[in-house]
C-alpha cells in the first residue's frame, strides 16, 4: 500500500515546489462530500477542491452524463467540428447569466483563461487597453490575470513585474476600514492620477471575493460601479469563477446585486469536477473579436459540457439553490455559536453558502491571526475534516462544502471545528 508520507517524498522529487499543497494527503477516491486517502482514512470534504464541487464528488447524474458522452465522442475541437453539448450549454448560460439583453457565451477550460478572454473581449469592444482591478482580488495564475490579482506573495513573487495598464482600486470591506465611498474614491483617483476613463476598457470585480477572504460587495456599491461604467463606456466584468454556480444561493451572485455585468466569467462548480470555464456577455460585445480570435484546442470539451449540463439539471431536480440558502443559515448559526465561546473569531460572514470566519488575536481587528488559522486547518484534518483558509492575511477559514451535504455530516463538521477551537486553547 502507498503511504501519504512516501508519496509526498516522491512528489517533492518529481514536482516543482511552486505547486503548493495544503494538506499532505493523497486522495484515492471520493463520494459526495467524503474523500478517502491512499491509506484508507476517511475525511469530510469542506473544501470541495476549491469551490468546484457544489454538486459533490461524482454526483451520479454527472457521472452518467459523462459516461453517455464518452460512448459518443471525447474530442473533435469545437473550432474544427462542432458538437451539440457545447451549443446547448451556451444557450442555457445565455439564459441563466443575469442581464436583460441578448447574450453570447464562449467556453474555455480554466477560470484564468475565462478572465483572460473576458478582458481581451472588453479591449476589442472598447478599443481601449486599461483595466481596473481590486485589492485582494484573485483572478488566476496566467500572466495577465496575475496583473489583475491583488496579492503578490505567493502568486507572482520572484517573477518580476506583470503586464501593464492594470490599475488597482480599493475593494470595499467595512471590517478592514474600507467603505463604499473609499472604494469609489479610489477609482476616481485612478482616473485623475493614472489613466483617463476613456482609456479604461474594463473594471473587473468579484461580487464576493474568493481567495481574498469571502468579502461580499453590497448591491448599493455594485450600482455605483455600474453607473461609473455606464458614464464612461467601461465594461463591467463580474468574475463569478468562485461565487457562481449556485454557491451564494442564486446561480450567480450578481443576481443579488440588482444590476448586471456586461461580461461574466464562470468556471469551477459549473461542471461538477470536470475542467470547464467560460465567458458570457452582451452579444454585440462578445462579437467584437473576429473569427479565429477566440477558442482553444480543448476549450469546451464535450465531456465537460455534458457534465455542466448535468450539473444544471441537478440544481433544478434537487433544489440546490434552496439547499444553499438553508445550508448557509445552518453554517452561520453553527459558526456564530462557536464564535460566542471564542473571541478569536472576529467575524462570521458570507452570502448564501459562501461562508467564512475571520480570526484575530483577542478579537482585535488590527491583529489577524494566521497562526491560529493554520493550526485549526491542521487540527481539523487530523480529526478527519478538510478545510481551507484564505484572505490577505491568511486568517480566514472558508467553507466550501458540497451543497448536497447530508445534515448529519454538516453537524459533524461543525462539531470538529468547535473541538479544534476548544483544543487550540488548551
Ligand atoms: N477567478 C476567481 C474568482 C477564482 O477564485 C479563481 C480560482 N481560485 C480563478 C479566477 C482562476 O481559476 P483557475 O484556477 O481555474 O484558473
Amino acid at each position: 500500500m502507498s503511504t501519504n508520507k512516501a508519496l509526498m517524498q516522491r512528489r517533492s522529487n518529481a514536482i516543482p515546489r511552486g505547486v503548493g499543497q495544503i494538506h499532505p494527503v493523497f486522495a484515492a477516491r471520493a463520494e459526495n462530500c467524503r474523500v478517502w486517502d491512499v491509506e484508507g482514512r476517511e475525511y469530510l470534504d469542506f473544501a470541495g477542491g476549491i469551490a468546484v464541487l457544489n454538486t459533490g464528488h461524482l454526483h451520479p447524474e454527472v457521472v452518467s452524463a459523462v459516461e453517455e458522452q464518452l460512448k459518443k465522442l471525447s474530442h473533435t475541437c469545437f473550432q474544427v467540428l462542432a458538437y451539440e453539448p457545447y451549443l446547448e450549454l451556451c444557450e442555457t448560460l445565455n439564459q441563466k447569466v443575469p442581464g436583460d439583453f441578448p447574450k453570447k457565451t464562449l467556453l474555455v477550460t480554466t477560470g484564468s483563461e475565462a478572465v483572460e478572454n473576458a478582458v481581451k473581449i472588453a479591449r476589442a469592444a472598447t478599443k481601449r487597453n486599461g483595466t481596473i482591478a481590486f485589492t485582494g482580488a484573485y483572478h488566476g495564475r496566467t500572466h495577465y490575470t496575475l496583473s489583475l490579482t491583488g496579492k503578490v506573495n505567493p502568486y507572482s513573487a520572484g517573477m518580476g513585474l506583470m503586464p501593464g495598464h492594470v490599475y488597482r482600486a480599493l475593494y470595499p470591506c467595512a471590517l478592514h476600514g474600507i467603505s463604499d465611498d473609499d472604494a469609489i474614491a479610489s477609482i476616481h483617483r485612478i482616473f485623475k492620477n493614472d489613466a483617463a476613463p476613456e482609456d479604461i476598457a474594463a473594471i473587473v470585480i468579484e461580487p464576493v471575493q474568493g481567495e481574498g477572504g469571502f468579502y461580499a460587495t453590497s448591491p448599493a456599491f455594485m450600482q455605483r460601479l455600474r453607473d461609473l461604467c455606464d458614464e464612461h463606456g467601461i465594461m463591467l466584468i463580474a468574475d463569478e469563477v468562485q461565487s457562481g454556480a449556485g454557491r451564494t444561493g442564486t446561480f450567480f451572485a450578481m443576481e443579488q446585486m440588482g444590476v448586471a455585468a456586461d461580461i461574466t466569467t464562470f468556471a469551477k462548480s459549473i461542471a461538477g469536477g470536470f475542467p470547464l470555464a467560460g465567458v458570457t456577455g452582451r452579444a454585440e460585445v462578445m462579437d467584437a473579436i473576429a473569427p479565429g480570435g477566440l477558442g482553444g484546442t480543448y476549450a469546451g470539451s464535450p465531456i465537460a459540457c455534458a457534465a455542466a449540463l448535468a450539473v444544471i439539471k441537478v440544481f433544478e431536480q434537487e433544489d440546490l439553490l434552496g439547499k444553499a440558502n438553508k445550508l448557509g443559515n445552518t453554517l452561520r448559526e453553527g459558526l456564530l455559536a462557536i464564535a460566542e465561546k471564542h473571541s478569536e473569531i472576529g467575524d462570521v460572514r458570507g452570502l448564501g453558502a459562501m461562508i467564512a470566519i475571520e480570526l484575530f488575536e483577542e478579537g482585535d481587528h488590527q491583529k489577524p491571526n494566521a497562526a491560529l488559522t493554520a493550526q485549526i486547518v491542521a487540527r481539523a484534518r487530523d480529526k478527519g475534516l478538510i478545510l481551507l483558509s484564505c484572505g490577505p492575511y491568511h486568517n480566514v477559514l472558508r467553507i466550501l462544502v458540497p451543497l448536497t451535504v447530508e445534515e448529519a455530516q454538516l453537524q459533524q463538521g461543525l462539531a470538529i471545528i468547535a473541538a479544534c477551537f476548544d483544543e487550540a486553547k488548551q
